[in-house]
Formats: C-alpha cells, sequence, structure tokens
C-alpha cells in the first residue's frame, strides 16, 4: 500500500505562500511582462475606457485612497475584478452615494475581497480598477442597462482580471491578511555514502481541471457563477487568488505557482487513487510532491 501512494510522487516547485509576498508579485510580474510582449494577448494601455473607475493611489500618511472617476480618455492600464459578491451587499454605488464616492470612499466601508484586489493592484503599480458593484449605479436603471451591457468590453480591455476565485462572497476576501502555516515540510534524504540532501514535501494542491464538479464548486466557488465563463473566456489575462496559490491564465498559458496546473498535472484518476489511499489511513508520507528547488 505505501508504495502505491508513491507512485503519486511527482516534482513540483514551491509555492509563495501569500500574493503580497515578494516571491508571489515577482512571479507575477515576470508573467505579466512575458505576456505583454511576447504573446497576442494584448497591449498594457486599453484602446476602450470604461465610463467609470475606481482611482487608487496610496496617500502620504500611507492610508489608501479610493475614490470614484470618470475619465473621458484612459492612458494607463486598469484592472478588472471579477468576484462572488454573496449575500452582503455593502458599498455599492446609488444614485444618492455617487456624488460622495466621486470625493472619497472611506478604506473602512470598502469589503475584504475589494479590499484586497486594491491592495494587490497597487503592488503591481497600476493605479485603477473596475468594480462593478461601484462602477455602475446599481439603482439607476438605465445606467445598470447600458453599463451591464459593456462589461464585455470592460474585461476585454482590462490590463489584468483579479479573479477571487476560491471566495464565496465579498467579505471573504481575496486571501489571509497574513501568511498562514506553510504547506511544506523539510526532510532529509541520505546521498550517496554520507551525504545528506534536504527535500521539501508537501500534500498535492487542488486544481479545477482535476477535480469532479462538486469538489470544484466547494474549493473554487467563483467558477460556479454563471458571468465568470464570459469574464474567463473575454479578458486577456486572469490571475486566480486560490486558497493555496495563485494561477495565471492567458491566451496563450495557464500556469500555477506549483507547477501543477497543466498538461503536466496529475490525471483525475492519479488524484483519486491518492485519495483512496489517504481514505484508508496510509501514512502522511505517501502522498507528498517532492520539491527539489527547496523554498523559494
Ligand atoms: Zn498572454
Ligand atoms: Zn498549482
Amino acid at each position: 500500500m505505501f508504495l502505491i501512494g508513491w507512485n503519486g510522487i511527482l516534482p513540483r516547485t514551491s509555492i509563495s505562500g501569500h500574493p503580497l509576498s515578494h516571491t508571489a508579485l515577482t512571479w507575477v510580474s515576470a508573467l505579466l511582462t512575458n505576456c505583454a510582449q511576447k504573446h497576442l494577448c494584448s497591449g498594457a494601455v486599453p484602446s476602450h475606457s470604461p465610463k467609470r473607475l475606481l482611482a487608487i493611489r496610496i496617500a502620504e500618511d500611507g492610508q489608501i485612497k479610493v475614490k470614484l472617476v470618470e475619465p473621458e480618455k484612459l492612458s494607463a492600464p486598469y484592472i478588472a475584478l471579477s468576484h462572488c459578491w454573496g449575500t452582503e451587499r455593502s458599498c455599492m454605488t446609488t444614485r444618492e452615494t455617487l456624488a460622495d464616492n466621486k470625493q472619497d470612499i472611506p478604506w473602512n466601508s470598502i469589503p475584504k475581497t475589494h479590499q484586497d484586489a486594491i491592495k494587490f493592484s497597487l503592488k503591481l503599480n497600476i493605479k485603477y480598477i473596475w468594480i462593478d458593484s461601484i462602477c455602475i449605479v446599481q439603482d439607476d436603471e438605465a445606467d445598470w442597462e447600458i453599463e451591464s451591457s459593456k462589461m464585455a468590453d470592460v474585461y476585454q480591455h482590462s490590463y489584468l482580471t483579479l479573479a477571487a476565485t476560491s471566495s464565496s462572497g465579498d467579505s471573504k476576501g481575496c486571501y489571509p491578511d497574513i501568511e498562514g502555516p506553510s504547506y511544506e515540510s523539510e526532510i532529509d534524504v541520505p546521498e550517496g555514502a554520507t551525504g545528506i540532501s534536504k527535500v521539501f514535501i508537501r500534500r498535492p494542491l487542488k486544481h479545477w481541471n482535476n477535480l469532479p464538479a462538486t469538489m470544484v464548486a466547494q474549493e473554487f466557488p467563483l467558477l460556479s457563477r454563471g458571468w465568470v465563463f464570459q469574464e474567463k473566456l473575454i479578458s486577456p489575462r486572469i490571475l486566480h487568488f486560490c486558497s493555496t496559490e495563485l494561477v495565471w491564465e492567458c491566451h496563450e498559458l495557464s500556469v500555477c505557482e506549483c507547477g501543477g496546473f497543466g498538461a503536466n498535472d496529475i490525471s483525475r484518476e492519479q488524484y483519486l487513487t491518492i485519495r483512496t489511499c489517504e481514505n484508508t489511513n496510509v501514512s502522511r508520507m505517501d502522498t507528498p510532491y517532492i520539491s527539489p528547488y527547496g523554498r523559494n
């Protein structure tokens, strides 16, 4: 039984542990540069500007400032957010709040998912973000009809779509505030007569391309939402915030931090074999992935 589990071992890279870490931001920046320069996905400057965007900046006192703007022409890239609203209905733009939101949107009134997307955008040095609930006047029927009909354009011309893929609602956030415990353990492996090598092991991460549909809905709630298919198809680039790692998808490349998402991933049958081993209480050591690269 032990040997059956070891058949599932594949080499994988270490994961960053948190989207705001230097490692994660370097990884995303490299993918953005590579995509913008070498792919046919799209350029950085939009040829179409949404009617409204959130202008975001860090003030001199270090506080993040957010306000609604209506740019006539935009010469800077913007990010679009793909998210599950959940049951909460906070921080929406209405006819009553439109004027106030153009002055300033208090940081504390902004749901965590939006806050996380804004913080991540600023780390990428992007100064504009489009969020449907704030950029469309929710109780103005005419505005909603016009702007919601243009949502395809919004996603198509975004520099990057940030997807809160593992979040079931706006209060849940895109990622935890602080890095959680490491998913990897360190072990010593004898090498030769006297040598010792260090390897890092972890359980396989979950990816939606090799999970049963019920588990996809549980692990990646956003992917169950109808609109997301349009947003995924139309966006030139998507960065998914998943519970354990980041996943990048553009028209020419799909890749995740651990390297398990894509053509070389384990098959659903292999995954199910491994799960079966776990369910029979075989040693935890029977299902690790070994990273030969160590921690990043
Ligand atoms: Zn690309
Ligand atoms: Zn992965």
